[in-house]
């Protein structure tokens, strides 16, 4: 009897690259015929293993990642997805821990080449493009090339959503996962869908949150902080409910261009934030050790003040305190209040 071969296991791990493009990637391996394992949510003890394997001073996002390898390790998979992400024109670029992921995970596991499925992607805007597809028994280069279009036409569909419904990354991915196969159908927790399965309360404030995808969705790194804001009825307006041409006027405005990939994005979305009249104030959420919101979040911090706009930075590690950054928040909705009545006499 002819024997069917077994699917080739490929393990993704639910943070970096894959909180902006996690539809995108499932739908792309699985397509090419692989099945997809997920890593599990980031916990403490991801942050603690992952933490073990790398210097101190190197970011808590990073550190989470290489605990969400050891977690798919676990899990048996036959591959993990590490793209190399790479910069092919001379005005974006990748933060530097991002481009040396696939080292940086190499080296610090002493793992060969082949447990890896690395192609290599470069970013217009925020949709993926893989660039070199890496030789797979999985499937032939015809078939990725094929699905690769089908995946992206997916993540464009899930960031127009955002766009027209006005809903986050993850809600938008866990809405459009209800309504697809079962195959594909993404596992997302309502925690990191955020307000997905919430009621809504009454808002009483809107405030642009910015942060990276894998801060601003993962409830460990922020402490569930879009769950502090609705409790506090402030309702959240972040980057991907903008058009892209929206975020790009905004930077038009700036001195001098700001080269980050992702960094830009943000700036340029709290730029339109400030001008936005509905808007009462800004939340920037980052993490210990970013060298890319360091000059992003200061930049926006001096234009806040230029356009008397309430700004807060929250700066987050894996010691941050729950309890700490609730009152941080609570204040900084009073000032909003204040400021809001302040301005309506
Ligand atoms: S952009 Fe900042 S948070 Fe993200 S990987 Fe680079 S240093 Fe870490």
């Amino acid at each position: 009897m002819k024997q069917i071969p077994n699917r080739l296991k490929v393990g993704v791990p639910k943070t970096l690259f894959a909180s902006y493009n996690l539809s995108y990637w499932q739908r792309f391996l699985t397509l090419s015929g692989m099945e997809v394992v997920f890593s599990g949510e980031s916990t403490k003890e991801t942050a603690d293993r992952g933490g073990r394997l790398l210097p101190h001073e190197f970011c808590i996002p990073i550190k989470i990642f290489m605990g969400h390898i050891l977690d798919l390790l676990d899990k048996g998979v036959d591959q993990i997805l590490l793209p190399r992400m790479t910069d092919r024109n001379k005005t974006n670029f990748f933060c530097p821990k991002l481009i040396g992921l696939p080292e940086i995970v190499k080296f610090s596991l002493n793992l060969e080449e082949k447990r890896f499925f690395s192609p290599e992607v470069i970013c217009n805007g925020l949709n993926p493009k893989v660039v070199r597809f890496p030789v797979t028994a999985a499937a032939s280069l015809q078939q990725m090339k094929r699905v690769e279009k089908q995946a992206l036409k997916y993540w464009e569909e899930t960031l127009d959503n955002c766009r027209k419904q006005q809903i986050t990354l993850p809600e938008a991915a866990l809405k459009t996962s209800l309504e697809t196969s079962r195959e594909t159908a993404l596992k997302i927790s309502p925690e990191t869908a955020g307000r997905g399965k919430l009621k809504q309360p009454e808002h009483h404030l809107c405030v642009g949150l910015l942060g990276y995808a894998y801060s601003l969705y993962d409830p460990f790194i922020n402490k569930g902080i879009q769950r502090k804001l609705d409790k506090l009825k402030i309702r959240v307006y972040t980057w991907e409910m903008l058009e892209p041409e929206t975020i790009e006027t905004s930077l038009r405005g700036l001195k001098r261009p700001i080269f980050w990939n992702f960094g830009r994005m943000l700036l340029g979305a709290g730029l339109h934030f400030l001008k936005d009249p509905a808007i009462d104030g800004i939340i920037y959420v980052t993490t210990f050790g970013c060298g890319p919101d360091s000059v992003a979040a200061e930049i926006l911090n001096l234009e806040a003040e230029k356009h008397q706009k309430p700004f807060l930075l929250i700066n987050l590690d894996e010691h941050t305190e729950d309890g700490h950054l609730f009152t941080r928040l609570e204040a900084f909705a009073d000032m909003l209040s204040t400021f809001k009545e302040d301005n309506a006499v």
